[in-house]
């Protein structure tokens, strides 16, 4: 066994290898950027060597600069992690020449798995189904167009060497073949540095079922199970499961048999994972293998009890498997989500900032955390916005959904757009619940990524203007319960008013009022038809208890970037206090939503400067984090001109169009009467 090895990676999955080298008493080296110089993976290494500033492609993928702190500070071998190089065939061609252990398969492995186009080829060759497609090698757009045909629409386009669900575009129908093929291929030379595609049948709600296998350089190959990672959003996962919910036996075998022909088809050593598309009928189909630690092989190893990073070590040590495919046993369900800094009104959208307030429930033999992350963390573009994983694990399906459920209410995160409300909805799910899975299914539930499609109600409203008037005076908390402060010669009366909906997040409801009266025995708020008084009693750091009239409710409210955020049970409401010097909330919306909403590259104009536009039209394409980014029109209007040039960077908030709204519908507020 080695005793000093080099993590060439960061955030969460840095740390949970730096955890299981401790555990074996092997010391470790970690490599980071200038802005990750007190990051938690820093810390817990016994060693760190910073590569280089921010970007990516200038610390954490610089191949000389991780290879030469691996040889300076004395270590044998380098862990990849996940993302960033683990699967860069001429990373670990450069290891081996500098004599080093990569941990990780062969390089005639990697290279032939590589790309999906290569990979099918061998697996058509060992009989590991596939769906029909085209994965040649001519790349001229009447071949593929013309392969669409014969394969027969929905088809899917997918860059060669993509990954992370970048680089992929359904098609419906031949007249928009040419256009996404065209931004499949710029998405994919951008993010991949290879243009190349292939073309496969796209199924229809299909489940993703893939396996983790695990092979030795004595030969032997082994599988641990499947996993079920059917919950994903933009062809990405979010939730994670194993055993595959009602995945028969004889399926089960059949699936686990075919991965492990693929990975003896390539001499596989290391842990990889297999995946499949499998239909409802029983048909499964080989999309791709990875050459590497996934993302979600807790639940592997919650279900197996093996620790896969050990194995992982032990086998680029040249020691066999630890253990015969006959001793490993599954017991109980494990279940992982992954917690993002992203905008999922937003349409799942990175958000960046200072991670104010980070707090994940206490972990236990049930309830495994995985975190790089901590409060006072800045949240970069350059990265990942991964923040957590949790993963529960239980004996039933049922317990560990429960389980799942009480973990992710007790999730606090302030400062950074995040997806824990978009979790809670959809661990709160009937479907869910019920472990009938599909890869549409997240799409088809709409509610769940928009949460209450319901405008803020009176509770909502009512808790936003006592929120706000609380904190106007700082002794708050006998304000909200008391007008005495405010006794006049008859009520002062005011009106507040809100907006609802995040800028950029698409169409936001217009304005919101609040008629406020300060009585004598405290205030009375009038909202539409309700009113009554009311009052707002602090039971936490940001727990409340609202009494409105007759109706009592306890909610949180947050306050970040100028925005309250309202959370009542599952729902959570976004509120702006409406600035009374704006013109109208249309317009705020019209011009926020032709922001660029993270920062990023304009890489097309869709449309004529002096255009009329309807709402909804295209209008320019953003490249932000590798994917590209359509800003539509908020409004029927005209486009006067684009402020940002195609090829230009633009930092996040830019206006990058000059818009005219021609039809707007001014918002009438309905304040009662005096
Ligand atoms: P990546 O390497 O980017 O993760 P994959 O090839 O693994 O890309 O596909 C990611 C996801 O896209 C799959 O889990 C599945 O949800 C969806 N997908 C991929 N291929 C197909 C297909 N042929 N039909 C339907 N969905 C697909």
């Amino acid at each position: 066994m080695f005793d000093k090895i080099l993590i060439a990676n960061r955030g969460e999955i840095a740390c949970r290898v730096i955890a299981t080298c401790r555990r074996l008493g092997l010391a470790t080296v970690a490599v980071y950027s200038e802005p990750d110089a007190a990051a938690l993976h820093v810390r817990l290494a016994d060693q760190a060597v910073c590569v280089g500033p921010a970007a990516a492609r200038d610390s954490y993928l610089r191949i000389d600069a991780i290879i030469e702190a691996a040889q300076r500070s004395g270590a044998q071998a380098i862990h990849p992690g996940y993302g960033f190089l683990s699967e860069n065939p001429l990373f670990a061609e450069r290891c081996a020449a500098a004599g080093l252990v990569f941990i990780g398969p062969s390089v005639a492995a990697m290279r032939a798995m590589s790309s999906k186009a290569s990979a099918k080829q061998i697996m058509q060759r060992c009989g590991v189904p596939l769906l029909p497609g085209y994965h040649g090698e001519e790349q001229d757009a009447a071949r593929l167009k013309s392969e669409a045909e014969r394969i027969g629409y929905p088809v899917l386009i997918k860059a060669t060497a993509g990954g992370g669900g970048k680089g992929m575009r359904v098609v419906e129908r031949a007249a928009e073949f040419d256009e996404r093929l065209a931004s499949c291929q710029r998405e994919a030379a951008a993010s991949f540095n290879d243009a190349r595609v292939l073309l496969e049948k796209y199924l229809l709600n299909p489940r993703h079922i893939e396996v983790q296998i695990f092979g030795d350089s004595l030969g032997q190959v082994l599988h641990l199970f499947e996993r079920d990672c059917s919950a994903q959003r933009r062809h990405q996962k979010v939730l994670e499961e194993a055993p595959a919910p009602h995945l028969g036996e004889l399926q089960r075998e059949r699936m686990t048999r075919a991965a492990c022909d693929a990975a003896r088809a390539v001499g596989y050593s290391g842990a990889g994972t297999v995946e499949f598309l499998l239909e409802p009928a029983g048909g499964f189909y080989f999309m791709e293998m990875n050459t590497r630690i996934q993302v979600e092989h807790p639940v592997t190893e919650m279900i197996t009890g093996i620790d896969l990073v050990e194995w992982q070590l032990r086998v680029a040590a040249g020691e066999a498997l630890p253990r015969r495919q006959g001793e490993i046993a599954l017991s109980g369900h494990a279940i992982e989500i992954r917690i993002y800094a992203e905008i999922p009104e937003a349409g799942f959208l990175p958000s960046s900032g200072l991670l104010r307030r980070f707090e994940l429930p206490p972990a236990s033999g049930a309830l495994r955390l995985e975190t790089g992350s901590e409060a006072g963390d800045r949240v970069g573009i350059d990265y990942d916005p991964m923040l957590a994983k949790l993963i529960v694990h239980a004996d039933t399906r049922a317990e560990a959904v429960a389980g799942l459920r009480a973990a992710l209410a007790q999730v606090r995160i302030a400062g950074v757009g995040n997806n824990v409300m978009f979790l809670r909805r959809l661990a709160a799910t009937d479907t869910f619940a019920s472990g009938l899975l599909d890869i549409g299914f997240i799409e088809r539930e709409h509610e769940l990524v928009a949460g209450s499609q319901h405008p803020p109600d009176a509770p909502v409203l009512a808790a936003a203007a006592l929120w706000i008037i609380g904190q106007e005076r700082p002794a708050a908390a006998s304000v909200w319960n008391s007008g005495d402060g405010w006794r006049l010669n008859g009520h002062l009366r005011r009106t507040l008013e809100f907006e609802s909906g995040l800028p950029g997040a698409g169409p936001a409801a217009g304005a919101l009022a609040v008629l406020v009266e300060y009585r004598p025995a405290g205030l009375w708020l009038g909202i539409g038809e309700h009113s009554g008084s009311a009052s707002l009693v602090a039971e936490g750091e940001d727990i409340f208890h609202l009494q409105y009239g007759a109706d009592g409710v306890r909610l949180q409210i947050e306050e970040d970037a100028g925005q309250l955020r309202i959370v009542i049970g599952d729902d959570e409401f976004r509120l702006r206090r409406r600035d009374p010097l704006r013109l109208s909330g249309d317009a705020y919306v019209a011009e926020a939503s032709l922001m660029a909403p993270m920062p990023g590259r304009v890489i097309a104009q869709l449309v004529e400067p002096g255009s009329t536009v309807v709402k909804g039209a295209p209008l320019l394409i953003l490249e932000a984090m590798k994917m590209e980014h359509t800003i539509c029109a908020p409004a029927n209007g005209t486009l006067r001109g684009f402020r940002a040039a195609v090829g230009e960077q633009v930092r996040e908030g830019v206006e990058l169009i000059d818009f005219e709204v021609t039809t707007l519908e001014s918002p009438r507020l309905e304040s009662p009467p005096p």
